[in-house]
């Protein structure tokens, strides 16, 4: 088989405070820069990520023609030169494909253009119209997908992660590819089912390690394959969906294939009665930050494993710039002892605290200079600089697992026994190497604050005596019923068991 493979990933929060423009995607992350051409295919090798799966279970006996692929930190819209230049790339690897038997893309789902409300569905009308109604189109999906009409439409099949945090993204390529053969194979088309759900489940619900979504998951995992009076399931889906995306079709969908209208359907509306029945186990307990910093100090103990606060409102894998303070002020109002909070994204203080050198002490205005949190002004202090690196290393755990990080410049910083990571550009916490790459060990850690809503459970998770998420200013609002929503659906409940929009 010729198969076309490449990608265009982001994760749009309408709120956030930052644009993703082209050289956002150009640049490389915690994902690699922008690829195209041959090299396409070796750059992913080993990584966690949709594409590197699916090129693993494809390459031996297809010929794999590349596109774009690229992805941005989540943040605010896609600019609309981003998207066009992106596509136009997609569109004219395409051509120089010239003919091929089907084609993947690696898509989150929650992508929203400063033109477009479902950046998705328009990426997949555009290739759709390129290679004409019959060749297979296939696209996996991040399990945050806002899964829209159009998407189903366009593509052929969609796949989805089964995993918060995602720790199946590299096998849920290698599955877009399982289906994609058999689309190719079969020559039959996949009836389809879409189900909507009618409320939003907050992000830190929506992990798969806790109930009631780990449950969901086995039932997701269980109806895939299952073969009934009515045909045989092909694949099934369940995006619990991006909440803070101001559009008509934020929130989680249910997407089934099968042999038969009725075996998809039946799929489909299985796995949503049981999403709509867990309502009310996706409501979530949120602590002040005063709240948690005071818990934390009253209940850590050495050799327990670090209490772990999750500082989810700033998440910058959710459009929060991972540089609001407003926890990091707390630990040192609080004094606490053997803390340290992680990533903080500064990258002034890391140049200057570079500058003065290991050992110096130096005065800073560490963080909020972006705007995640509006009344937050910079942290005034003496910090002593404990260690300088370049932020290039290898994650280890099972999140960004054998991803190369760049974070540019960083330093771990200390005043009293409150430590800070800071580095040079954004990225989730969620890899011990983030904080272990300083010299400073996380297990050895009373308190421990990252700057994530849920991948750090996949690897400070066993390490943790307790999580706690805490609510502190950021662009990332946890509690959805505090989002100024303007253009949802009439009727969408804003939380679990809460009241619908736009119904008075
Ligand atoms: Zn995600």
């Amino acid at each position: 088989m010729r198969i076309a493979v490449g990608g265009f990933q982001h994760e749009t929060n309408t709120f956030a405070p930052t644009k993703a423009d082209y050289a956002a995607f150009e640049q490389a992350d915690s994902w690699p820069a922008l690829q195209r051409g041959e090299g396409l295919l070796s750059a992913f090798e080993g990584m966690n990520v949709p594409i590197a799966g699916f090129i693993d279970a494809a390459s031996s006996g297809n010929t794999l023609l590349p596109l774009v692929w690229c992805s941005a930190t989540p943040s605010a819209h896609v600019t609309e030169d981003a998207f066009e230049r992106i596509m136009a790339m997609m569109l004219e690897d395409l051509r120089e494909a010239g003919s091929f038997d089907a084609v993947y893309l690696d898509l989150h789902g929650a992508m929203v253009t400063e033109h477009f409300d479902d950046g998705e569905g328009e990426i997949l009308r555009r290739v759709r119209a390129a290679i004409g109604p019959r060749v297979p189109l296939v696209a996996s999906l991040d399990l945050h997908a806002n899964v829209t009409a159009r998407m189903v439409g366009e593509a052929d099949a969609l796949v989805a992660y089964r995993t918060y945090p995602h720790v199946d993204m590299a096998e849920t390529g290698a599955r877009a590819a399982e289906h994609l053969f058999h689309l190719v194979k079969s020559g039959a088309r996949q009836a389809k089912a879409m189900r909507r759900l009618d409320y939003l489940i907050p992000l830190t619900a929506q992990c798969t390690l806790i109930e009631p979504a780990a449950s969901l998951y086995g039932l997701v995992s269980e109806t895939e394959g299952h073969v009934s009076g009515n045909g045989r399931v092909s694949s099934v889906s369940f995006t619990t969906g991006f909440p803070p995306v101001d559009i008509p079709e934020c929130g989680p969908v249910v997407v089934a294939y099968a042999d038969t209208e009725a075996a998809a359907a039946e799929a489909a509306q299985r796995i949503a009665d049981a999403v709509r029945e867990a309502e009310p186990d996706f409501r979530e307990k949120l602590w002040s930050a005063r709240d948690a910093v005071a818990h934390a100090i009253a209940h850590s103990s050495p050799g327990k494993g670090p209490i772990v606060l999750a500082d989810t409102q700033d998440n910058p894998g959710a459009g929060g710039n991972g540089d609001t303070i407003g926890i990091l002020s707390e630990l040192i109002a609080q004094d606490a002892r053997n803390a340290c909070l992680a990533v903080l994204f500064d990258p002034e203080s890391a140049a200057r605290a570079a500058e003065a050198g290991e050992g110096a002490r130096v005065s800073l205005a560490l963080g909020a200079k972006t705007g995640g949190a509006p009344d937050e002004h910079p942290l005034e202090g003496e910090f002593e600089v404990m260690r300088v690196t370049d932020g290039e290393f290898l994650a280890t755990g099972p999140f960004y697992g054998g991803s190369r990080m760049s974070l540019g410049r960083t330093v771990r910083l200390r005043t009293g026994g409150v430590q800070v990571v800071v580095a040079s550009r954004k990225g989730q916490c969620a890899d011990k190497e983030m904080i272990r790459h300083t010299g400073l060990d996380p297990r050895e850690l009373g308190i421990l604050v990252v700057k994530s809503s849920v991948h750090f459970r996949a690897d400070f998770g066993p390490m943790a005596s307790e999580v706690l998420v805490v609510e502190s200013p950021g662009p990332n609002t946890a509690d959805l019923a505090k989002l100024p929503f303007t253009r949802l659906r009439k009727g969408l409940r804003v939380t679990p068991m809460g009241e619908g929009f736009g119904v008075s």
